[in-house]
């Protein structure tokens, strides 16, 4: 048992130390959902990154406060219990936002 549990750590750390890569690579830094099925909130401060919400019916865009969700939360399951404030619409998704990697500024809000 303890041997299982050691060898899907480092399966997980090889993984985030991959998807961490790839984020320095993606010069574009475009808003899109992540790759990463189960980020949590706690992984957002640890990579420096931000909780976005974005409607996919009228495309409003906003910044979430991550201090009122248990650091455990899965980042795209947020989105299950929300509505956008401006359609009402459902189909929403959270995910994680890097920063511009040239000029250090985060994506801007739209409405
Ligand atoms: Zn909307």
């Amino acid at each position: 048992m303890n041997k299982l549990s050691i060898s899907d750590i480092i399966e997980i750390s090889i993984f985030d130390d991959y998807l961490i890569k790839l984020e320095k690579h993606n010069m574009l830094q475009k808003i899109k959902p992540s790759s990463s099925e189960d980020l949590t909130i706690a992984d957002l401060g640890k990579k420096d990154q931000r909780l976005g919400l974005k409607c996919n019916y009228c495309s409003r865009f906003r910044y979430m406060a991550t201090h009122r969700f248990p650091p455990e939360t899965c980042v795209k399951e947020i989105a299950a219990s929300l509505h956008c404030a401006r359609c009402c619409s459902d189909d929403v998704e959270t995910f994680p936002v890097t920063r511009n990697s040239e000029n250090g500024y985060w994506p801007a809000e739209s409405s």
